[in-house]
């Protein structure tokens, strides 16, 4: 737990990504977050899959 209040989302896809700012209130999403989120939800990917990967 960080301890702040983060979206999950965010925490799970974007600290990921080399254009992330943590603070930096994001306003607009990618086309790979909107992705990643959408598979979230529908469980064709698991939150440990995506915790799991390395780039
Ligand atoms: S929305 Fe996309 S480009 Fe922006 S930080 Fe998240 S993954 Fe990176």
């Amino acid at each position: 737990m960080t301890g702040k209040n983060i979206d999950p989302y965010v925490e799970l896809i974007c600290t990921h990504c080399d254009f992330y700012t943590e603070g930096e209130d994001e306003e607009l999403e990618c086309a790979g977050f909107r992705i990643l989120k959408t598979m979230l939800d529908e469980g064709t990917i698991s939150p440990e899959e995506i915790k799991n990967v390395r780039i």
